[in-house]
């Protein structure tokens, strides 16, 4: 699974939610009473309730009540016909609700006594009004600015008023606008970098999973060589465990005894229990290294150190199996890679030639490094069966193992070709020609300009 595929299926764009006027992407079918609705026809219900104050201001008229309900009656019909899954319906309603109050508006400063109606000096708060409730959609605030500005004008205008007042009010109108427009403007942008700012940590939570879960991946499949190991880890073990248990024993024998053996040969003997006693520590401290899951940056490394670690893990399972020849010469140039990986990547290769020499005889394996050009060469090679046809397309799938649950899991050459390609490097698989696999590594020489890790926060 590559990273961008984690992301798509991890980060989603999150609707823009600002209540209930935001005009975001399409959201899923609305409920009948959606609280966008619900707000416009409590709305209307507050613009009718105000008629109370119309009466104080004007007195007891029909008028102010006919255009009141007219005014309720424009939201209730946008209540109940808007199409809610539609960004442009809902602009489209967002804005002609802004043209019936500002109408309205202006009707009911028209019939309350025109200038001298006390509402009159609220045309300028109309448009922020609009602002506020639509910060979404400038299209609203815009409509109700000019037709505020021509309705305060007009009024002004039609009374004979100086000119310098007709433009005075219509400036205070158009500059409330261009207020509550920045203002929205500014709430719009905040609006988008929280959006993005949300999409970005989720992007980032992403990666970081993502990271986890490889290191995971790659560490269940290092436990699983080692388990792969751990009958010849007993063995090995074993072996000196009992050398040094008889060496005891003799020389407990040899202290209390009368007649002692000489100092030279008890000294040997403890020369003995001690090559043993380093070589059960020297596998235990080769393991525990192995298994370790740090997080490490690729250095320069000597191929033949890396074929070292991994021979020293692997003789454990191939001794009683092939023969392990290695060729790899002194002046083969480094390669830029984190070691303990290379030597995991070979170790899996070595397991496999073993699994697959298991009973044979003259069974061999090899490993030969060679430089091409600006490329190193490292090549595990085995005298095995080698893959059949039917096999070969498939090995580096993950999962796939022709080996049987308890045995194998799949995914040692799935992880060795990406970790070889982590390093700038490639990993086949081929059948020789004289019979056997052949598993062929290249590297480009650290140093060289071809020489570019991706994706080198992969490596954690
Ligand atoms: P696993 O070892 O868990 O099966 P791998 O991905 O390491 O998973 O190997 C996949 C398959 O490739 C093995 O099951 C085996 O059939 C085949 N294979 C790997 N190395 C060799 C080899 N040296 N010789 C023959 N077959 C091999």
């Amino acid at each position: 699974m590559s990273p961008s595929t984690v992301l798509r299926s991890t980060v989603r764009d999150s609707p823009e939610k600002v209540g209930p006027w935001s005009v975001g992407p399409a959201a899923p079918p609305p409920a009948r009473w959606s609280p966008r609705r619900k707000m416009l026809l409590l709305f209307a219900a507050g613009i009718l309730s105000q008629y109370s104050l119309d009466v104080l201001v004007a007195g007891l008229s029909g008028w102010p009540l006919a255009i009141r309900c007219l005014w309720a009656l424009g939201m209730v019909a946008s209540a109940l016909l808007m199409d809610e899954r539609s960004a442009s319906a809902v602009r489209l309603h967002s804005a002609f609700l802004s043209a019936v109050a500002s109408l309205s508006f202006i009707g009911l400063v028209l019939v309350t006594g025109a200038t001298g109606s006390v509402y009159f000096h609220f045309f300028p708060c109309l448009p922020l009004i609009m602002c506020l409730l639509y910060p979404q959609d400038s299209l609203s605030a815009s409509l109700s600015g000019v037709l505020c500005s021509v309705g305060v004008s007009g009024l002004l205008w039609v009374e004979g008023r100086p000119v310098s007042e007709v433009l005075l009010w219509a400036g205070v109108v158009v500059t409330a606008t261009l207020i509550g427009a920045y203002g929205a403007r500014e709430f719009r942008k905040a609006q988008r970098a929280e959006a993005e700012g949300r999409v970005e940590r989720a992007r980032r939570e992403a990666l970081e999973q993502l990271a986890i879960s490889e290191r995971r991946r790659a560490h269940s499949e290092k436990l699983a060589t080692l388990g792969q190991l751990a009958a010849s880890v007993v063995h090995e073990i074993n072996n000196p465990v009992a050398f040094i248990h008889s060496n005891l024993d003799y020389l407990e024998q040899e202290v209390l005894s009368e007649t002692p053996a000489s100092r030279e040969e008890l000294a040997e003997v403890f020369r003995e229990t001690r090559v043993g006693v380093e070589r059960v520590r020297q596998i235990v401290a080769d393991l525990r290294g192995f298994s370790r899951m740090d997080a490490e940056e690729p250095t320069e490394c000597a191929l033949a150190d890396v074929v070292s670690d991994a021979a020293r893990i692997a003789r454990l399972r191939l001794q009683h199996v092939a023969r392990l020849e290695v060729d790899i010469p002194a002046e083969l140039p480094p390669v830029l890679a984190v070691r303990r990986r290379l030597a995991q990547v070979l170790l899996n290769l070595l397991v496999n030639a073993g699994d697959a020499l298991e009973g044979r005889r003259g069974a061999e394996v090899h490993i030969r490094g060679r430089q091409e050009g600006a490329r190193v060469l490292l090549l595990v090679e085995d005298n095995g069966p080698g893959f059949p046809p039917d096999v070969l397309p498939r090995l580096f799938e993950t999962f796939f193992t022709t080996k049987g649950p308890e045995k194998g899991t799949g995914l040692g050459l799935a992880l060795s070709r990406e970790m070889v390609e982590q390093f700038g490097g490639t990993l086949v698989a081929e059948n020789r020609a004289e019979g056997g696999a052949r598993l062929r590594l290249e590297f480009p020489v650290s140093g060289c300009p071809s020489n570019s890790l991706p994706e080198q926060a992969a490596f954690r």
